[in-house]
């Protein structure tokens, strides 16, 4: 039989092999050891998916320049009058509009807020921010209100 292979573990001649992590060592074992360890071709997405969660909770949309231009002009606002109730340099603003400088999320939000318009993509997960519990969201947290004192002085 050619296609017999010897499972790494108990001996076994089986036509079925996994590559399979065992403690530290990889090993070719038959179908019944591998449940012993973990299958290297299937790794567990729980490491992945908790990297994604911290680092993009949320970002700006791509198209932020021109939302904010259209509901500017909208409104009637001119750049001047929009960077005064942003308490922002008109020129900060001149850059966003161009496409130049994307808004750190606090002042995505504040355009929001006077725009009333949608600016930060929180990744169609809007669960994330609703219900954080994790160390890592109340970092976050802390780091905006930090930022937010920062801004007042
Ligand atoms: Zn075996």
């Amino acid at each position: 039989m050619d296609d017999a292979k010897e499972c790494d573990m108990c001996g076994r001649q089986v036509n079925r092999i996994v590559k399979c992590r065992i403690e530290d060592s990889i090993l070719n074992v038959c179908t019944n050891c591998s449940e012993y360890g973990a299958v290297i071709k299937a790794p567990k997405p729980v490491f992945s998916r908790s990297v994604s969660d911290s680092v993009l909770p949320e970002s700006i949309v791509p198209d932020a320049a021109s939302r904010i231009r259209r509901a500017r002009e909208k409104q009637n606002l001119s750049m001047e009058l929009l960077a005064q109730k942003l308490k922002e340099k008109e020129s900060i603003l001149h850059r966003i509009e161009q496409g130049k400088f994307i808004p750190p999320i606090n002042l995505a939000r504040k355009i929001e807020r006077v725009l009333r318009i949608v600016l930060v993509d929180k990744g169609g997960a809007d669960s994330v921010e609703n219900n954080a519990p994790t160390a890592t969201g109340a970092l976050t947290l802390g780091d905006l209100l930090k930022e937010k004192l920062e801004r007042k002085n």
